[in-house]
């Protein structure tokens, strides 16, 4: 098979192509495939951050408060709700996944006193096992976490998260619905209706799916989720996230975090804390509002592509890297870390060697092929449909062929930097 021509083919009759030039890509010889790690820079975004300096910021002043700012958090949750399957009064922005995540486990817990098992996953993004293990921490009352693990390829079955789920006293369930190493998406629907059954809240950190991958949280009934904006949403270097609580459960939780962006009549300045109706309970303080407002391009990209277009074109994608693997990695001895099934399978492939580390770093500085590494031997290749052609991915498979066959990793030294 020509597998250059048949990546000029899709290209040229690619119904998204055009949303490329919407992103600044100053060197087109460079391959991106960390999309899903920071996505890139939308240029809507250049002229929305120009906006909020010069004419709100420098010309308003604190008066940007009352004219825009106060609703931006609601309005661009609003946007955000589209891609999530959700309604627009149900999703906010605010603070980091981490700190949203922090937020909602503890809500869940004081919502089902007296049980005390948490399921997770040993695979789990670390901050989310981290602040698992610190609620247990502060809460000091007895809290467990289950945690799931995978098989031999990855991926933990729908049945054994069901499995672990204890009917008696598991008070909530949460998974990342797209796993950040193999890219492994969960089966939200099954595990959702599991943990409810068994009388228990589930929570979804939706940070590799957003964006990525049609979600259904109406229609799967599912009750939290949190996510991040700067990866598929390419909201940029550490931008707010984003926090969902259906609607019928918005009044039954509290925040944890009580401050006085989640006061009712907030400037009334009362001493007396009282939350205020919808997700607005769910902020903090005063917003990062430059980093807010830069969310709103690449959303808006999104929903004008069109989430299932971005899909179909990401299945495409990935499906086309994977039959460059098994004809040019394969042989050396690399594996593929991510599902087979492309139903399964979110917007990265992550290949397995055990020099991934010094393929990463030879790949980066001397082919001008910038994926990632998440140890201990993942190659992690995202692709963002928006702006990942299929030139790119034939470009960048042929130059990771060049480094096994010339083994051009082996000059660097197997040490870790800091930032993979
Ligand atoms: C990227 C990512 C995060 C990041 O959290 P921050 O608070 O923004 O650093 C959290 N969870 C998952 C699953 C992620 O992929």
């Amino acid at each position: 098979m020509d597998f250059e021509a048949y990546a000029r083919e899709l290209d040229a009759r690619d119904p998204l192509a055009k949303f490329r030039d919407e992103f600044v890509i100053d060197d087109a010889d460079t391959i991106y495939l960390d999309g899903n790690s920071l996505g890139r820079l939308p240029k809507r975004t250049r002229a929305i951050l120009h906006d909020a300096l010069e004419n709100q910021w420098g010309e308003r002043l604190v008066r940007g408060w009352g004219e825009s700012w106060m609703d931006a958090p609601a309005r661009i949750g609003g946007k955000i709700a589209r891609l999530l399957g959700a309604q627009p009064d149900e999703v906010i922005v605010a603070d980091s996944t981490s700190i949203n995540f922090f937020k909602l486990v503890m809500a869940a817990l004081a919502a089902r006193p007296g049980r005390k098992q948490i399921v997770s996953e040993i695979i789990n993004f670390p901050t989310d096992s981290y602040i698992l293990q610190g609620v247990a921490r502060i809460l000091d009352d007895g809290h467990s976490i289950t945690n799931v693990a995978p098989q031999d390829d990855g991926v933990v079955p729908t049945q054994t998260v069901i499995d672990a789920i204890d009917a008696a006293h598991c008070a909530l369930v949460t998974l990342t619905h797209t796993s950040f190493k193999s890219g492994a998406i969960y089966d939200m629907q099954a595990i959702t209706d599991a943990a409810q059954r068994a009388g228990a809240l589930v929570l979804w950190d939706l940070s590799h799916s957003v964006g990525s991958i049609p979600i259904h949280l109406n229609d799967c009934n599912a009750d939290l989720a949190v996510g991040c904006t700067y990866k598929y949403l390419n909201g940029g270097p550490g931008a707010p996230a984003f926090l969902y609580v259906r609607r019928d459960l918005q009044a039954q939780l509290q925040n944890p975090i009580q401050g006085w962006f989640g006061q009712k009549n907030q400037f009334a300045m009362e001493f007396e804390y009282a939350p205020a109706p919808g997700m607005a309970r769910f902020l903090v303080g005063t917003p990062p509002m430059l980093s807010l407002l830069a969310i709103e391009g690449g959303v808006d990209i999104l929903l004008e592509a069109g989430i299932e277009n971005v899909r179909a074109k990401s299945i495409a994608q990935t499906e086309y890297m994977i039959a460059l693997y098994d004809a040019w990695l394969k042989p050396f001895g690399v594996t593929l870390h991510s599902p087979r099934d492309a139903n399964a399978r979110g917007s990265h492939v992550s290949f397995g060697h055990p020099d991934g580390l010094r393929i990463d770093r030879a790949l980066i500085e001397d082919m001008r092929v910038i994926p990632d590494f998440r140890p201990p031997d993942n190659l992690r290749c995202g692709i963002a449909p928006l702006y990942t052609t299929f030139t790119d991915i034939y470009r960048a498979m042929e130059r990771m062929r060049r480094v096994l066959d010339e083994k051009l990793y082996e000059k660097y030294p197997k040490a870790r930097p800091v930032v993979t």
